[in-house]
């Protein structure tokens, strides 16, 4: 889970890390009241999305007066921004961020990230900031300290210390940023995140130590126990039919083929759309509807598999254990009766109670192809999209 600059600079500040006074806005007039309520002449207006690079994209402004303020948020508000991180298709601006923009002196990188192969953090930090770390690591290696914390003791001051001496501080600015690396390992650590990046961290003339940007990622498998920050969770920021799948406990990913695929168990999800792609296709997504798929949930299923106009066929494949196929059939009329479904449906039914499931489909008058094995499942799907393309051809 990704939250917004303004989010992790509020739980940064929690911790002890020196940030511009700044507030949060989703209007262009609050933008303007939030300048006049934190007073003093320069302010930067920046977009809230779950991406870097706004700078380069025009996501971030500096601006001398109110009304460049205005003109700042009313160009970012209800727009997508795009930056090298979004893709194409950007992300929406909903918010803005305003805050006080000081002269500093220098531009610093600070990062923590989880470091799965030494199973330590990993604490990154380079002179070179303001660029992304990738260009800092082609222009010049040397540039970066890195250090490992051991995990029962937690970071050191003596090893901020170490890496305040490597970034060329002086004394004064020393003892502010040891308070800032410390506070940052315990905003990582305290709230199970496994990246957070502060970049730049500046140094000012008078020698404070201020994070200018933050980024933070949080372990999801661990949000059930940081309701502080999962309360930060922004729908809108990520794909709306990966947030509708949250939402329901399916597990949903969108992909650029044909065939949509509702299948029970990651592995047997897995499996169906290498099955497809065997047989010459391509999924439109992956789904695992998950072992106790109830009639409801398989109907959430086929309004999120359809959502894709991509999709020419859908695929259901259940091999049903813990769950019962006679369950799953009647999710599938059930989602049939209320959804319209305008692309063939091939469904493939084996385990449990699969007699009374396949009666429930065959008496249901459906229009469904039925196969009994996942080969013949995945082939019928592909032909089924084939024919589909016919249809389109001659009309
Ligand atoms: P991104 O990493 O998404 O491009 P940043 O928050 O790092 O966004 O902003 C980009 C650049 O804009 C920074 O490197 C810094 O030079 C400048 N900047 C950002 N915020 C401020 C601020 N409050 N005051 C002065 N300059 C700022
Ligand atoms: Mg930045």
């Amino acid at each position: 889970m990704d939250i917004h600059e303004y989010q992790a600079k509020e739980l940064l500040h929690k911790f002890g890390v020196a940030i511009q006074p700044g507030f949060m806005a989703s209007s262009a007039d609050q933008a303007v009241y939030v300048a006049t309520q934190l007073g003093g002449w320069h302010w930067a207006v920046k977009a809230q999305v779950h991406a870097g690079g706004r700078g380069k994209a025009g996501g971030v402004k500096l601006c001398k007066t109110y009304n460049e303020v205005r003109r700042a948020a009313e160009d970012m508000l209800n727009k997508r921004l795009v930056t090298a991180q979004t893709g194409p298709e950007g992300k929406p601006v909903q918010r803005v961020y305003v805050e006080v923009a000081d002269p500093f002196e220098t531009e610093l990188y600070l990062g923590f990230v989880l470091d799965r192969k030494a199973e330590r953090v990993r604490v990154i930090a380079s002179k070179h900031g303001g660029m992304e770390i990738e260009e800092i690591v082609a222009s010049d290696p040397n540039a970066i300290t890195q250090i490992l914390v051991e995990p029962a003791v937690g970071l050191q001051a003596f090893q901020a210390r170490e890496i305040a001496f490597e970034l060329g501080l002086n004394i004064k600015q020393m003892a502010r940023a040891v308070t800032t690396l410390l506070g940052a390992y315990r905003a990582f650590r305290d709230c199970d995140a496994t990246m957070l990046e502060i970049n730049p961290l500046v140094i000012t003339k008078d020698d404070r130590v201020i994070a200018l940007d933050a980024k933070m990622s949080f372990d999801d498998n661990a949000m059930f126990r940081r309701p502080m920050v999962s309360a930060m969770f922004d729908p809108a920021q990520s794909d709306p039919r990966e947030a509708q799948a949250a939402e329901h406990n399916l597990n949903y990913i969108g992909l650029d083929g044909e065939i949509g695929c509702i299948v029970n168990g990651a592995g047997l999800a897995m499996a169906t759309m290498d099955m497809i792609k065997h047989a010459g296709g391509a999924p439109a997504n992956f789904l695992d509807v998950g072992g106790g798929a109830s009639p409801e949930r398989v109907a959430t299923a086929f309004r999120l598999v359809l959502s894709d106009p991509n999709v020419k066929s859908i695929l259901v494949n259940i091999f049903a254990g813990i769950n019962r196929c006679d369950w799953v059939a009647q999710g599938v009329v059930q989602a049939c009766k209320e959804i319209e479904i305008k692309v063939p449906l091939i469904v493939r039914l084996a385990g449990t109670n699969v007699e009374a499931g396949r009666k429930i489909i065959t008496e249901s008058g459906i229009a469904i192809i039925s196969a009994d094995t996942l080969t013949e499942a995945a082939e019928k799907a592909v032909a089924a999209c084939g024919n589909v393309h016919k249809l389109a051809t001659t009309h």
